[in-house]
């Protein structure tokens, strides 16, 4: 929190708060609120969180932290014994759709961008159980 508001990463903070919880098999993990000096336009909010597959020759790090970490399922079609599936459809709503940018929706939450893979850069192998399974930017967690 002392980077996110005294280092401004954001820019100027006004108010902020946090939650720690802890999952299951004992990892936490934080809920952050922090309420901006400015507000943000849709387009500067992709610039601070991301839905997308990263560009693995430019950030192969990054690229292999969100194929490891940010992939949701997948499910359905792909696992359907999946936990998060009810009544066979995702109560997470994935796959999301293609967005090709950042808007808010008639409740207030974001549609963050993901764009259609065009050049293959945004498509990536994950490895289910028995299989693998080419995703796109349509199951990727935001972060
Ligand atoms: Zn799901």
């Amino acid at each position: 929190m002392n980077v996110l508001v005294k280092g401004q990463v954001f820019g100027s903070v006004k108010y902020w708060l946090y939650s720690i919880e802890w999952q299951k098999r004992g990892l936490p993990h934080s809920h952050i609120l922090i309420w901006l000096t400015n507000t943000l336009r849709p387009n500067q909010i992709d610039d601070i969180i991301s839905a997308e597959i990263p560009n693995p020759s430019t950030d192969k790090n990054l690229y292999n932290i969100v194929i490891k970490n940010m992939v949701h399922g997948p499910c359905g079609a792909f696992n359907s014994l999946s936990p998060c599936l009810k009544e066979g459809n995702c109560s997470k709503m994935y796959p999301r759709q293609f967005i090709k940018e950042t808007r808010f929706a008639t409740d207030g939450y974001p549609l963050y961008r993901r764009r259609k893979p065009e050049d293959g850069r945004q498509t990536a192998t994950v490895e289910m159980k028995s299989d693998s399974v080419l995703i796109d930017n349509r199951w990727i967690v935001p972060l």
